[in-house]
């Protein structure tokens, strides 16, 4: 519902707004060229500019008010519209569970429906205080100030050609219309096959690594029957059979064919979704394509090898020792893969190819790959930004204090702090939703400029 504002207001800023401003610009230009009639004492130049002032202003107005209105309207129905689906869905978890006997589903429901009563109780309240709108001024001033950075970059990098640079500044609509970098992300959806068996046939690869001592790998838990703990489960989903089907499966050593995934297509759009409205706020307009991989090794179901071996075994990402050309290629394509867990407690990993600083000043230093991973770990009130959090890694942003941030990371080694002095006011009244900041956004863009080719700066992904 988000994305559907957020493209109503993109609308606005690309088919209303960026003519008029064009059309300014070239009058301002006439403006100046105008000769002066002396007989008519320069009244004429003077109109010329006068002209100009009014439409600019005009437009502005016009444009900010016609935006704030459809941000609030669109602000309230989209909360009215999550509340009916999250008590929808809610009540349906929580009946479904009772008469299934899983109490992970019951919580679940309950968790859905306190939950989105809850966001739309405080959202209805942040659009009535007028939180909404003071946030809106906010955003439009980092705007304006991130557009300022990102004009300084291009000029730096392109300064020697100056058809790249009017060229970039179009691409990245810096000076008219919606500003931000066009990207086409990547979201496979990993699985693994029942019937996949060695060249030599024999017993299914799953029963064996079900069976293997050595690997961490439960067919009941990932296909979510089992979990590994109350708190850490996600929603596997399995095609072709069900439970006493799959029980029969590893019973039999074989003999039934279905799938399993570590999430639905349904759940990764979510977050594919998530991730495109917050990265918003770092100039990045992400449109995903979703595809599915199979998964042969074992060490790619529940991660136990680092990111740089999955990105190049399972995304197909290359591999920079090998093909430093082809790595820098593929990062203007941010790619995420699905797993089912990580060794340990990680719910997303990442890596990023060039080295980068973190906006405190850490240094934060670079991989032979891009790509990132991420499990699925309910519910999405706290866990829908992981995907967001890891593509912010993939530009080189560091982990920061605060729940209200989306480079948090509860993750004890981190030794970052849950709550600073502003996270409560924001997650509760004026954001209440974890957000990047602007010093991450001009980093992620100092990173995005030093590094991506000269293509994908001049030219518009989509
Ligand atoms: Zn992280």
């Amino acid at each position: 519902m988000a994305e559907i504002c957020r493209d109503i207001d993109e609308w606005i800023e690309e088919e209303v707004s960026r003519p008029i401003e064009e059309w300014e610009e070239r009058q301002e230009e006439r403006c100046r060229e105008e000769e002066c009639n002396w007989w008519m004492l320069c009244l004429n130049k003077l109109f010329c500019w006068l002209v100009t002032v009014l439409v600019k202003v005009a437009r502005w107005i016009v444009v900010t008010v016609g935006r704030w209105v459809t941000r609030t309207v669109c602000t309230i129905i989209a909360i009215v519209v999550d509340l009916v689906v999250a008590l929808a869905t809610g009540l349906w978890d929580v009946v479904v569970g009772i008469f299934t006997w899983d109490r992970e589903r019951v919580w679940d429901g309950f968790v859905t429906v306190l939950g989105g009563a809850l966001v739309a109780v405080l959202g209805l309240l942040r659009v009535g205080l007028l939180l909404d709108t003071v946030d809106f001024v906010r955003e439009e001033i980092q705007e304006s100030r991130l557009r300022d950075h990102v004009r300084g970059l291009l000029a730096r990098r392109f300064a020697r050609d100056p058809e790249a640079l009017a060229a970039a500044r179009r691409a990245t609509g810096v000076d008219h219309g919606a500003f931000g970098l066009r990207l086409l992300g990547r979201a496979t959806r990993t699985f693994v096959r029942s019937d996949r068996t060695r060249p030599d046939g024999g017993v299914p690869e799953l029963v064996r690594w079900h069976e293997d001592p050595a690997l961490d790998i439960d067919v009941r838990v990932l296909a979510g029957y089992d979990s590994e703990g109350f708190w850490r489960h996600g929603r596997p989903e399995v095609v072709g059979a069900d439970e006493g089907q799959v029980d029969a499966y590893l019973r039999d050593r074989g003999g039934r064919s279905f799938r399993i995934y570590p999430m639905s297509e349904g759940t990764l759009r979510h977050k594919t979704s998530v991730c495109a409205e917050r990265s918003r706020e770092l100039g990045l307009i992400y449109q995903f394509v979703l595809d599915e991989r199979e998964v042969t090794d074992p060490a790619h179901v529940v991660l136990t090898t680092g990111q740089d071996d999955y990105d190049i075994d399972v995304l197909g990402r290359v591999n920079e020792r090998v093909d430093p050309v082809g790595a820098r290629e593929d990062l203007p394509t941010p790619h995420a893969g699905t797993v089912f867990a990580y060794a340990g407690t990680l719910i997303g990993l990442s890596a990023h190819l060039d080295d980068a600083t973190g906006v405190d000043g850490t240094p934060f230093p670079g991989s032979f790959t891009s790509g990132v991973s991420v499990r699925d770990r309910v519910p999405d009130l706290v866990y829908e930004y992981v995907l967001a959090h890891e593509l912010g890694h993939y530009f080189g942003l560091t982990h920061v204090d605060g729940y209200h941030r989306i480079m948090y990371t509860a993750n004890p080694d981190a030794g970052t702090a849950p709550v600073t002095w502003w996270t409560l006011p924001s997650l509760i009244l004026v954001e209440q939703q974890p957000k990047f900041v602007l010093d991450e956004a001009k980093a992620v863009w100092d990173y995005i400029v030093a590094g991506f080719p000269t293509e994908a700066l001049t030219t518009r992904a989509h």
